[in-house]
């Protein structure tokens, strides 16, 4: 079994009322491998505040909104997400549950797989003169001032050279954005109700 086929289906991690991590369960430590994030293995992680994990001010802002509205509220919420591979495009999705006292639990499971040929590579760059920008929940990128599918940027593949990784800085797109902010504005779900979602990857 290659990295790229280890099953990722299932990882939970749960935060107290200062955002510090407490507990992670699940493949959490195949997924950091697998992801190359290898300086977050679950032994790395724990005790440690989430936000040293999730640097774009953006996405944290998300995070933090999202994490206001359940704490208290004794529900859940949920979303999609994007968290491809090289090798296959996968949607996941994202469970904020309230635990009482401040603490959340973060389920993130995987819903769907489809295979990505040819592969993909793609890494992170922190600084510099990139085209491109990548939303960090619906993986779409951010290209000449407007985000677009992988199939559209694929199209003037002569900007990019498919031997050699695209370099992204991640970012959150303006639809991300708004339906989390609205997810975050809505009434979580509690037992026995429907879920509260913001379904659109
Ligand atoms: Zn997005």
């Amino acid at each position: 079994m290659t990295a790229s086929t280890i099953p990722m289906g299932h990882l939970v991690y749960e935060v107290d009322a200062e955002d510090v991590v407490t507990r992670i369960d699940g493949e959490w430590d195949a997924f950091a491998a697998q992801n190359a994030a290898r300086s977050c293995l679950a032994t790395q992680v724990i005790g440690r505040s989430l936000w040293e994990f999730v640097r774009d001010p953006a996405l944290r802002a998300i995070y933090e909104a999202l994490f206001a509205s359940i704490r208290g509220s004794g529900g859940e919420k949920s979303f999609p997400f994007r968290c491809d591979s090289p090798h296959q495009r996968r949607t996941m999705r994202m469970t904020v549950r309230d635990l009482g006292a401040g603490a959340v639990r973060i389920t993130s499971a995987l819903e769907e797989v489809a295979s990505i040929a040819p592969p993909l590579m793609v890494v992170a760059a922190s600084s510099g003169a990139e085209l491109l920008r990548r939303c960090s929940i619906c993986l779409t990128f951010g290209w000449r001032g407007r985000w677009a599918g992988l199939d559209e940027l694929l199209e003037h593949e002569a900007l990019f050279d498919r031997e050699r990784p695209l370099r992204v800085i991640y970012a959150v797109c303006e639809e991300c954005r708004h339906d989390l902010a609205r997810l975050a504005a809505s009434p979580a779900r509690r037992l026995g109700e429907e879920p509260v979602t913001a379904d659109r990857v």
